[in-house]
């Protein structure tokens, strides 16, 4: 691995990977798709380097966890994440918005090329990074800009991970720390994806951009005015919501 540049206490690296022997056809696949994954792998600069099971929210391995990672990851994750995403606190027009990301229904390039492939657009990238084409994978979750504004994210909460591949692995995620900690991340999720999106927009229709301290600054925004009052939340004054979530 060698460290490229850094941001936000987070590591940018590239990964130096050296083989023995010359690669088969068919690994050079493997290889891509490995590197694919790697990428989303960003290390902390100033924390401790160990090891954290996920899907359990005291990071320690136990079957009933991964019983449930391997049951609604794959075959029950849809009703799951419906029955967290219409029970979430942020407003109506986030949570349809959230169905939409998590359905790949929006209209990001790939899916209106897709439905209109003699139709050419410009710009034919994203328009936040002017690297890679537009999906709702890759605007979401691996857009450079994207993973800065998730650094921000796991910062907040205190995370150390590489991002789960799919949305509703990401909004499931339980963190330990009790259902106020759980209705706090689903919001920010919902609030960050929300946040990216009507960025993309900005910069594609109105030429405007923000940074991503400002974009981090209308999700804390957010997220605050929308679990202010919230059962889960009862006495916790708007300033500690706003100020810091690290006493969640
Ligand atoms: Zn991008």
């Amino acid at each position: 691995m060698v460290v490229l540049g850094g941001v936000s206490g987070i590591q940018i690296q590239g990964w130096d990977l050296r083989f023995r022997r010359n690669l088969f056809d068919r690994e050079v696949t493997n290889l891509s798709q490995l590197l694919l994954l790697l990428e989303r792998v960003a290390l902390p600069v100033v924390l401790e380097d160990r090891r954290a099971w996920l899907p359990d929210g005291n990071e320690v391995f136990s079957c009933k966890s991964a019983f449930w990672r391997l049951s609604y990851a794959q075959l029950g994750s849809v009703r799951e994440w419906g029955k967290s995403l219409w029970k979430s606190v942020s407003p109506s027009r986030v949570k349809l918005f959230g169905w939409l990301v998590f359905n790949d229904k929006l209209n990001v390039h790939d899916n209106v090329q897709r439905r209109r492939p003699y139709h050419c657009l410009s710009p034919a990238w994203c328009v936040c990074c002017k690297e890679a084409g537009e999906s709702t994978s890759h605007l979401f979750l691996e857009c450079h800009f994207s993973r800065e504004v998730w650094g921000k994210v796991l910062a907040e909460f205190g995370i150390l991970w590489c991002m789960p591949s799919n949305y509703s692995q990401l909004f499931l995620t339980k963190l330990g720390g009790g259902k106020r900690v759980s209705r706090l991340w689903q919001t920010t999720v919902l609030a960050t994806f929300w946040a990216l999106w009507l960025e993309r927009n900005n910069r594609l229709f109105e030429d405007i951009s923000n940074s991503v301290e400002t974009i981090w600054d209308k999700i804390k925004f957010w997220v605050a005015t929308w679990v202010y009052r919230n059962k889960f939340f009862e006495g916790v004054p708007f300033s500690d919501l706003i100020r810091d979530w690290g006493n969640f």
